[in-house]
C-alpha cells in the first residue's frame, strides 16, 4: 500500500535513514480487509485478503502468506475490480484526514473507529482493532481535539458512521 502521501512503501514503510516518524509504519499486521483509494474514481474501494484466514480481522508477517497475499480489490462506486493484487501495488489508504499536525490515517472504518474512542479517551479493551493503538501517532495524540473535529466532518462529507456492533463503542457521550 502506499503512504498517505501517496508515496510508494518501498519496504513497509521503513526508509534508509529516515525519520523515526516512518517507524510507525512498520506494522507487522495487517487487517486482511483494507479500504483504500479507487485507482480508477478516487471513491472508496475494498481491498481484501483472499489467502489470510477470515476467521481473524489482521494477519501477521510471520504467516506463509504474508508475501503472496493476493487482495482481491472492489470498489464502492464504480466498476473498477482487481484480481491477485498484491499488498505494494494497493494504492493509498481511504481514510486519511487532515488534522493540525500529520495526517491521520486508517486501514478501514473499524480501525478508524479504534482511534476516534482512543483520542477521545474511551476505553478500547476488547475493541478488534486494540492491537493497533500502539502506532497511534505522537501528533493525532497531541492535536486530539483537532483530530476528532475532523474525523468528525469527514464522516459526514463522506456520509459514514462507525459501526454499532463494536463493543465499548457507544458506551458514554460527550
Ligand atoms: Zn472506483
Amino acid at each position: 500500500m502506499k503512504n498517505p502521501s501517496g508515496a510508494k512503501q518501498e519496504k513497509f514503510g521503513s526508509r534508509s535513514g529516515g525519520g523515526s516518524s516512518h517507524v510507525r509504519y512498520d506494522h507487522l499486521r495487517r487487517p486482511i480487509k483494507i479500504e483504500i483509494l479507487c485507482p480508477c474514481c478516487q471513491k472508496r474501494a475494498i481491498a481484501s485478503d483472499d489467502h489470510a484466514n477470515q476467521d481473524y480481522v489482521s494477519v501477521g508477517d510471520m504467516s506463509p502468506n504474508w508475501e503472496q497475499s493476493s487482495f482481491s480489490v472492489m470498489c464502492t462506486s464504480c466498476m473498477y475490480r482487481g484480481k491477485n493484487v498484491s499488498y505494494d501495488e494497493l494504492s493509498e489508504p481511504f481514510y486519511q484526514i487532515k488534522g493540525r499536525g500529520e495526517i491521520l490515517w486508517a486501514w478501514n472504518l473499524a480501525h478508524l473507529e479504534m482511534i476516534y474512542l482512543f483520542l477521545s479517551a474511551k476505553n478500547i479493551k476488547g475493541h478488534q482493532y486494540e492491537f493497533y493503538s500502539t502506532y497511534i501517532h505522537g501528533d493525532w495524540k497531541k492535536y486530539k481535539s483537532s483530530y476528532l473535529k475532523a474525523i468528525d466532518s469527514w464522516l459526514l462529507k463522506n456520509k459514514l458512521s462507525f459501526n454499532q456492533n463494536t463493543p465499548n463503542h457507544n458506551q458514554s457521550n460527550q
